[in-house]
């Protein structure tokens, strides 16, 4: 088993990525970083991110797994004082590889087609002022849209800014993108959906932009400046990302720790036991 590791770069981070080298070494995994089968993050979901666009050209070919310094993220599942359990683990068993849908982003300009993949969510912006872009849904013209952005996410990063802005979540184990306004101008003149639309596999969108515009594209947590951008094209990727689970970490469980707090948190006591059913296709508790 050969691994990459890329931790966050605090002093935490890089003394528990000190802790997981010497771990592996002694129970005989091999760091290589210019060929790894497995992507150990340490930090959190940001570290996550940063290592899923280190190895994106080779996104069908490794595994991830997260470690955390903090509190419980979304990618990062692992806590620091866990890594002796994760090494062995790593060394021992085979994990459960569970896939989660990519994003497809590509920007066309005059000249070129620039392609790439977001695990989270692409957001477009227009930093000197309002947005104007026209959305259209499968070739179709869809809505004119007039505010201070769109974001369109994979269904895991339905839960990170898309949450945030009254979008749904979405399970990973459906293969869709969703796109969601960012403060739409709505009165009588302009008109937008004013909701959330969540598009299938087989369908895109196009953004259609006005060349001359100065725009900000986020690409998780990238930022790329672009001007003479006729259109951003968004799909689900055929591609995938995979996740090396060496135990279950059921999506809807995260959602609710993340966001509504333990049981014992809300009632005041423990929800009554549930024994584990297995997993489903996707790796995810049934
Ligand atoms: P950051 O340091 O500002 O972290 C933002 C927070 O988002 C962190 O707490 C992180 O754990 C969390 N997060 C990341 N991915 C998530 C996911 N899929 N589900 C739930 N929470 C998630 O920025 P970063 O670490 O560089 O991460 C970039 C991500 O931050 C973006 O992809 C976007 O999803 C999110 N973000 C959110 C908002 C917002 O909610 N208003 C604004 C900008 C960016």
């Amino acid at each position: 088993m050969k691994y990459a590791l890329l931790d966050r770069g605090d002093s935490l981070s890089r003394e528990l990525a000190e802790q997981f080298h010497k771990l592996a070494r002694e129970r005989g995994l091999i760091s290589n970083p210019g060929s790894p089968d497995l992507i150990v993050s340490i930090g959190g979901d940001g570290t996550l991110l940063q290592a899923f666009h280190s190895f994106s050209d080779r996104v069908q070919d490794v595994a991830f797994v997260g470690v955390h310094t903090g509190h419980l993220g979304f990618y990062a599942d692992w806590k620091k004082t866990e890594l002796e359990e994760l090494v062995t683990l790593i060394a021992t068993s085979e994990p459960q590889k569970v896939s989660y849908p990519l994003l497809r982003i590509q920007v066309v300009t005059d000249t070129e087609t620039k392609s790439y993949l977001a695990l989270n969510e692409f957001t477009l912006k227009r930093p000197g002022g309002t947005l104007v872009a026209q959305l259209n849904i499968n070739d179709e013209p869809f809505e004119m849209f007039r505010g201070d952005g769109i974001v369109v996410s994979t269904p895991s990063g339905s839960t990170g800014y898309n949450k945030s802005v009254h979008g749904a979540i979405i399970h990973p184990s459906l293969e869709a993108l969703q796109i969601a306004e960012l403060a739409s101008i709505n009165n009588r003149v302009y008109r937008t959906l004013g909701s959330s639309a969540i598009l299938p596999k087989h369908h895109h969108c196009d953004i259609v932009t006005d060349p001359s515009d100065d725009l900000a594209l986020l690409i998780d947590h990238l930022t790329l400046r672009f001007q003479g951008v006729r259109s951003i094209i968004c799909s689900v990727a055929d591609d995938k990302i995979h996740f090396a689970r060496y135990r279950p970490f059921p999506f809807w469980n995260r959602v609710r720790n993340a966001f509504i707090g333990s049981p014992k948190e809300i009632t005041g006591q423990n929800f009554p036991k549930k024994k584990f059913t297995g997993l489903d296709d996707a790796g995810e508790e049934k």
